[in-house]
């Protein structure tokens, strides 16, 4: 029997949540199609060139619009956006308190045991086929990360977060250990209340960024992020923030870790998004140490693929410069001549820093 088709705004709102918490999602809402502010200064921010290499984000439609400007310059079709997250925090400690020399820093995000795009768009499918399921005739799209959105300014206006001084959303509960999947839908879904700010005079995530990517409050230059530097950045890193970077190998949690509404955090659920114990805080040398091989089986399936193997050896080595270790002295010194050009450069700066 075909299932009963839904057409009011606040009954689809409603079931889009309740399917969202049986799909594994911790909170769902939903946001108009709209210009928000918060979007307005998208095209400046790029103009501005705090986007670096990530040229994906310059994308425009047919009239020359950028795509991330506004739902509507990517998809004309587009009403609503339903925006869901999980949370994906885990028991190990914060990177604020890990001080061992020999070991370096991956993101928390990225220790999950599968790439958390598979495992949220897999669950935000569910919400997605149930919509249209129940919805009739409708367009919809599902995206984690992968689309010409800005996730953040939707979830703020679907009530998922607010977005803080460290450009992340927070959730007043889950805090901002949370990933975001997004349906963006020809269908007029009755919004759910926009998230109040809540950092209040706090800035601690703006005192704590070692490289000053929070150039003001909400503001991030990502050419000066940890996380683009070790991720994004393909070459050489710029000499004057190599030592900022400190022993971060892929990605940086220190403006999430320093946030007083990650305190408390309450600890993910989601069996895909438990962490590999391996990747939390490993050793420098394992990972300066990785070929082709290694890295293809211990990244199988991990976010930590996109810095690729050169760029985590680099990492890897500048974390040995700024680790203070002189043990790695004589491995630096090997590595001053490695195969590959950017690690061998790399190694000179590590070396060079720790015989200061
Ligand atoms: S992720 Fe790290 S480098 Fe980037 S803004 Fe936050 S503290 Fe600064
Ligand atoms: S550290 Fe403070 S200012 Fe920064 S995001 Fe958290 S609450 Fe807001």
């Amino acid at each position: 029997m075909a299932a009963k088709v839904i057409s009011e705004g606040a009954q689809l709102a409603e079931l889009v949540k309740t399917t969202a918490r049986d799909a594994g999602f911790d909170v769902a809402g939903c946001a108009p199609v709209r210009r928000f502010p918060e979007l307005a200064h998208f095209p400046e921010w790029l103009e501005a060139g705090h986007a670096g290499e990530m040229h994906y984000l310059e994308s425009r439609n047919a009239e020359g619009e950028l795509k991330r400007s506004s739902v509507e310059a990517a998809f004309p079709w587009a009403r609503s956006v339903v925006v869901c997250a999980v949370n994906y925090n885990s028991a190990p400690p914060y990177s604020t308190a890990a001080h061992d020399p020999k070991r370096g820093w991956i993101a928390r995000y990225a220790w999950t045991r599968e790439d958390y795009h598979k495992s949220v768009l897999r669950n935000l499918k569910q919400v997605e086929e149930r919509l249209r399921e129940v919805a009739g005739e409708c367009r919809t799209l599902a995206y984690v990360d992968t689309g010409p959105i800005v996730e953040r300014v939707y979830a703020k206006y679907a009530g998922v977060g607010w977005i803080g001084k460290n450009t992340c959303v927070i959730n007043q509960q889950l805090g901002s250990w949370i990933f975001l999947g997004v349906i963006v839908t020809s269908l007029e879904l009755t919004p759910s209340l926009p998230a109040a700010d809540r950092c209040g005079t706090c800035t601690a995530c703006i005192e704590a960024c070692p490289t000053g990517a929070l150039t003001e409050p909400y503001r991030m230059d990502a050419t000066r992020c940890i996380s683009y530097l070790t991720i994004e950045k393909r070459g050489e890193i710029p000499v004057k923030l190599r030592s900022a970077i400190r022993q971060n190998v892929f990605g940086c949690d220190i403006c999430q870790d320093v946030c007083p509404w990650n305190q408390d955090a309450p600890l993910g659920a989601e069996p895909a998004l438990q962490p590999r114990p391996e990747l939390v805080n490993p050793a420098l040398d394992w990972l300066a140490a990785m070929d082709h091989e290694s890295f293809a089986n211990s990244f199988r399936g991990s976010p930590v693929r996109r810095a690729k193997l050169s760029g985590l050896r680099r990492n890897a080595v500048l974390a040995m410069g700024n680790s203070g270790g002189r043990e790695f002295l004589p491995r630096l010194d090997q590595l001053s001549t490695d195969g590959d050009p950017i690690v061998a450069e790399h190694a000179r700066w590590a070396a060079a820093k720790l015989r200061e």
